[in-house]
């Protein structure tokens, strides 16, 4: 097994070879094979579970002290960063990540997060709850209240940013004591498989186990296991109402960080060099596959003609490109599959009259790879599918408004509710704006600029639950009181 060749699935501290064989990865930059990835059964992925439960059950990982899990986390941190410059290569060879994306914001993420909940880990899981006077002079109600693991944590992770991701995941879940099987998307999954076997080398057997298939069925019977106590998903909001509704009968815990059409609001009197950068963020930030992407573009009316024209201007100088070669800032969408989504998305945009800005098509000088080149929709309205669907790709649609009520209102009116930026000169609307967002994070004159300490999730269909920062701990835990009197 090589970082690039991964023929095995991780069963209880075991890697077995998958019972299906692999199947071919492909560069979305050359569309060439790129590697293999192991196609597990239904039954492995049973077995995967059932050996989580073994360990939450019969293992140390839950009995350990936090100091304890903490330090084996950070000891995982430090065997991740001695093969980061291999995964570098992988992650771009796999995803189609722009060389700087893939350093930073995918491998090297990953250190940092499992750093970040090793030191967690440390921290007492015991709140104080104050003494109240019990009636009739019976004495006091005293308490703690205390978190403990949820048990075994199914980790169902997507292609963006597949070990980032992940990391953000397993973090908290093993910091809290629960033990993981991890399913990352069929498209990337070798980043994932190495930091599972990284991080599974370091940690007692059946604490980490890793999965992997081309079909829902991996993910579905993970979901459906009565081994599993809690899915921690991340991906499409159709995925995740069907993940949801497959947790119901049982009421196993979801943490689900789901799609979103974030609103990119931009007045007049903002520095509308800021605002523009932050608008072209869906184009030039790993080709508009991020989730918190500001797809909505709603502009002030009275400066809608000129911001959108610049905008089309400016995407005529971005270099779309290999992702390998310096100064190319548009890398390719991750597969075929998802090229011709996008591309689908963009043709039912010109048929319902939005008009094309700038892009819509392949970019000439690029026969192979999944390019679509920077694509701007004017001439749009807020009841179009362009505007309420997720594209998840360099697409972006811009609508005027008349007033900040009208502003409101038209960010509000979404189905999704993740994420929203508001640009303006005027710092006391920028955070009333922010504050009648219905989503879960606003960022105020300032791109995604993500705050790891922040909590992440979305409001409506774009999820349930929180993560992020020492939030996730809330996630990945079971809050018990334990009570006496005095
Ligand atoms: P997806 O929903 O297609 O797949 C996500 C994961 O679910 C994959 O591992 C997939 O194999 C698995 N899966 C598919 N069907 C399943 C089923 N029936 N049961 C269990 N698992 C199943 O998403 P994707 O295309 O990989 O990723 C893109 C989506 O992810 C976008 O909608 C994006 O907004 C979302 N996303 C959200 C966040 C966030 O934090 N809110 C972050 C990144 C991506």
């Amino acid at each position: 097994m090589t970082a690039a060749n991964v023929e095995s699935v991780l069963i209880g501290g075991e890697w077995v070879p998958a019972a299906r064989g692999t199947y071919p990865i492909v560069d979305p930059s050359t569309e060439e094979v790129a590697g293999a990835a192991p196609e597990a059964s239904v039954e492995q992925v049973r077995a995967a579970a059932r050996a989580a439960r073994d360990a939450f059950e019969q293992g140390p990982w839950p009995r350990m002290s936090g100091a304890e899990r903490g330090a084996l986390l950070a000891k995982a941190a430090e065997a991740f960063r001695r093969e980061m410059s291999t995964l570098v290569d992988v992650t771009i060879a796999e995803t189609g990540a722009l060389r700087g994306v893939a350093e930073s914001q995918q491998v090297g993420a990953v250190p940092l997060r499992l750093l970040k909940y090793a030191e967690m880990a440390v921290r007492s899981p015991d709140d104080e709850v104050l003494p109240r006077p019990m009636p009739g002079g019976a004495g006091l109600a005293c308490g703690l209240a205390t978190r403990e693991p949820v048990g075994v944590v199914a980790c169902i992770t997507p292609f963006n940013f597949p070990m980032t991701n992940c990391a953000g995941k397993i973090g908290p879940a093993l910091a809290c004591g629960n033990t993981v099987v991890v399913k990352p998307a069929p498209v990337d999954p070798l980043g994932v498989a190495a930091l599972c076997r990284i991080v599974g080398e370091v940690l007692p057997p059946g604490v980490v186990n890793f999965v992997n298939g081309v079909g829902p069925e991996i993910g579905e019977a993970l979901v459906d296991s009565p081994d599993v106590d809690m899915v921690s998903f991340t991906g499409s909001t159709t995925v995740g109402t069907r993940i949801q509704a497959a947790c119901a009968p049982r009421l196993k815990r979801t943490l689900l960080e789901l799609g979103g059409k974030s609103a990119q609001i931009v007045f007049a009197d903002a520095d509308l060099a800021k605002a523009l950068r932050g608008a072209m963020q869906p184009w030039t930030f790993h080709s508009g596959q991020i989730c918190i992407a500001g797809t909505r573009l709603l502009v002030e009316q009275s400066i809608y003609d000129e911001f959108t024209s610049r905008m089309a201007a400016a995407a005529k100088e971005l270099r779309v490109g290999d992702p390998r070669t310096a100064g190319v800032v548009v890398g390719p969408l991750v597969s075929r599959a998802h090229r011709d989504r996008v591309e689908g998305c963009i043709a039912r945009g010109r048929d319902e009259g939005a008009v094309v800005a700038c892009g819509g098509k392949r970019p000439a000088h690029l026969p192979r790879g999944f390019y679509v080149e920077p694509t701007l929709f004017t001439g749009a309205t807020n009841a179009m599918e362009i505007a309420r669907e997720e594209v998840f790709g360099p697409v972006v649609t811009a609508i005027p408004f008349r007033d900040e009520d009208e502003a409101i209102a038209l960010a509000n009116d979404s189905d999704y509710g993740l994420y929203g930026y508001v640009w303006t000169g005027d710092t006391p609307r920028g955070l009333r704006v922010a504050r009648a967002l219905r989503t879960g994070t606003v960022q105020v004159n300032s791109g995604s600029g993500m705050n790891p300490d922040a909590p992440f999730g979305g409001y409506k269909l774009s999820g349930i639950g929180r993560d992020g920062g020492a939030y996730a701990l809330t996630a990945y835990s079971e809050l018990k009181y334990i009570g006496w009197t005095a």
